[in-house]
């Protein structure tokens, strides 16, 4: 029998999940939010590992602040937190959470909202899988988590805002920036007029791009666009970068290739949504590359298409903290509202704020739009030696061989073990997907993704082996001439 049972359960600990949490609490629902990492904050607004004391908060920043300031208010609003715990699987008005160590169960709602980020956009080139070449969440969590910096000669390579922001933050934590690869084109005046259109409510976010630009100016830390990452070499760890010129569509232009020493090549070309529980939720969705590739559909409340089941932040499209808080905010409403507990003008009164934010921002999205698309050139840089499938150790020669033979992703993990490692086709997927659509001439929006699994995390089978996920005589071992469950001996 469940345990159990909240009216909310949000998945995501991050500015979204936080934000919508704290609403839905504050109107008498009982909520509890899941976040798997030990600390809450999301990824923007992670806070220092534990054991790390912060004895001055203002020293640490305006992102430390405001995160501070949204856990503050979750935490003060009677939703039931828990972190360390992983959300492995939803079915129905169901999840079944893992926590760190311990067993697996299943919690129900009436409604769940998930909030569940980003992750970064993989990018397959020849050495990416040397020790030394990092996505920038990989760093970010180094660095801002750990308080350690990777590397003193960086080359940072990516597009996007964050190709400005992050390599800037670097600095700021004392890292030594070669050279920053920006694969997009420099800004037109035509950009520049859009930016300024877009500025009215965007005011801090401009300012801080503006500041970005100039520290990177101040430290003389080159910022060449046009250019992307072809290839990382050194002895068991990054010592050299091959860096190339790229058409529009980010593919690179021969006889442009220059070299680069570092010790750190840190990539950055965006995030995805972390889609596997909306998936395994059963959600329709839409494509836009430049949202991150599969956006959820979704409705003014964010409800999806599954009624019970609401979406907010980096997961369901890559915008941002400022979306992210605003679309948490309109789904604890939107919960709060399905569930009776306030009435359509107050749900409506108390959305506008959040919408008018959501908007000014998605308007600058649109404004940025031209210097931002992602060039299809990006997945097409390896060789067939390169490592596509980091986890199952599957190169792009085999793949290629496989996909001549068919176009179903489902049918490439079968046979060549793509994807199905521990981190479940996370860094491969988009890869091997567009592979599938440039050999068979699709858009790469047509390639279905693979069927997804439980669990979406890595998880000792002896958590899942609990009678509340599995039934008792799934997972048996022998004991003697005895057949016990699986979980039962772990207990031992
Ligand atoms: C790698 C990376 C780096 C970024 N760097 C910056 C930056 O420097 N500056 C900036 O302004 N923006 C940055 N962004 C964007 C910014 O982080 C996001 O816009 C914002 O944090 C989105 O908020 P969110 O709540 O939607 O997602 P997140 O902040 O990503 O929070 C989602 C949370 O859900 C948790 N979660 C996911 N799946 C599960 C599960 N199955 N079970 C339990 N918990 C789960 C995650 O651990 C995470 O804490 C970055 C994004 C990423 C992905």
């Amino acid at each position: 029998m469940d345990r159990e049972h909240h009216d909310v359960l949000v998945v995501g600990g991050g500015p979204a999940g936080l934000s919508a949490a704290t609403v839905a609490a504050r109107h008498g629902l009982d909520v509890a939010l899941v976040e798997e990492r030990v600390t809450l904050g999301g990824q923007v607004h992670k806070q220092p590992g534990p054991g790390i004391v912060v004895r001055d908060p203002a020293a640490m920043g305006r992102e430390y602040r405001e995160g501070r300031a949204l856990i503050d208010a979750a935490e003060a609003s009677g939703a039931t937190i828990m972190t360390s715990t992983a959300v492995v699987a939803v079915e129905g008005d169901a999840v079944v959470l893992v926590p760190d160590g311990g067993r697996a169960r299943t919690v129900r709602a009436r409604r769940l909202v998930l909030a569940p980020g980003a992750h970064d956009r993989p990018v397959a080139f020849p050495g990416w899988t040397l020790p030394g070449v990092l996505t920038a969440g990989g760093m970010q969590t180094i660095v801002k988590a750990q308080r350690v910096l990777p590397g003193r000669r960086v080359v940072f390579a990516g597009a996007g805002p964050l190709a400005l922001a992050f390599p800037a933050q670097l600095l700021g934590y004392g890292a030594g920036i070669r050279t920053v690869l920006e694969a997009g084109p420099p800004p037109r005046i035509g950009d520049l007029l859009r930016i300024a259109g877009a500025a009215p409510g965007n005011r801090h976010l401009l300012q801080d791009a503006v500041r970005y630009r100039a520290a990177l100016l101040r430290e003389r830390v080159p910022l060449r666009y046009r250019r992307i990452v072809v290839r990382a070499e050194g002895d068991g760890r990054v010592e050299q970068v091959t860096h190339a010129a790229v058409d529009a569509d980010w593919r690179p232009i021969a006889g442009s290739e220059e070299r680069e020493p570092a010790d750190v090549l840190c990539l950055g070309y965006g995030f995805v949504p972390s889609i596997e529980l909306l998936r395994l939720a059963g959600c329709d969705f839409d494509f836009d590359e430049q949202l991150g590739g599969y956006v959820v559909r979704r409705d003014d409340w964010l409800r999806t298409s599954r009624p019970h089941v609401l979406a907010a932040g980096d997961g369901t499209g890559v915008e941002g903290s400022v979306v992210a808080v605003a679309e948490g905010r309109i789904a604890g409403l939107g919960a709060a509202l399905d569930l009776g507990a306030i009435d359509a003008a107050t749900a409506e009164r108390e959305a506008a704020p959040a919408r008018r934010l959501r908007g000014r921002r998605q308007a600058l999205t649109r404004a940025l739009r031209r210097m931002h698309d992602v060039g299809p050139g990006v997945f097409e840089l390896t060789t067939p030696e390169t490592t596509v499938c980091r986890c199952e150790s599957v190169t792009a020669a085999r793949l290629a061989e496989t996909i001549d033979g068919t176009r179903d992703i489902n049918v490439v993990k079968a046979l060549t073990r793509a994807g199905m490692g521990p981190c479940q086709g996370r860094s491969c997927q988009r890869q091997v997907a567009a592979m599938i659509a440039r050999r068979h001439r699709q858009p790469l929006g047509a390639v279905e993704l693979a069927t997804p699994r439980m669990p979406v995390r890595p998880v000792p089978i002896g958590a899942l082996a609990d009678d509340a996920v599995t039934g008792r005589t799934l997972f048996m071992r022998q004991d003697g001439d005895a057949d016990v469950p699986a979980g039962e001996l772990a207990d031992e």
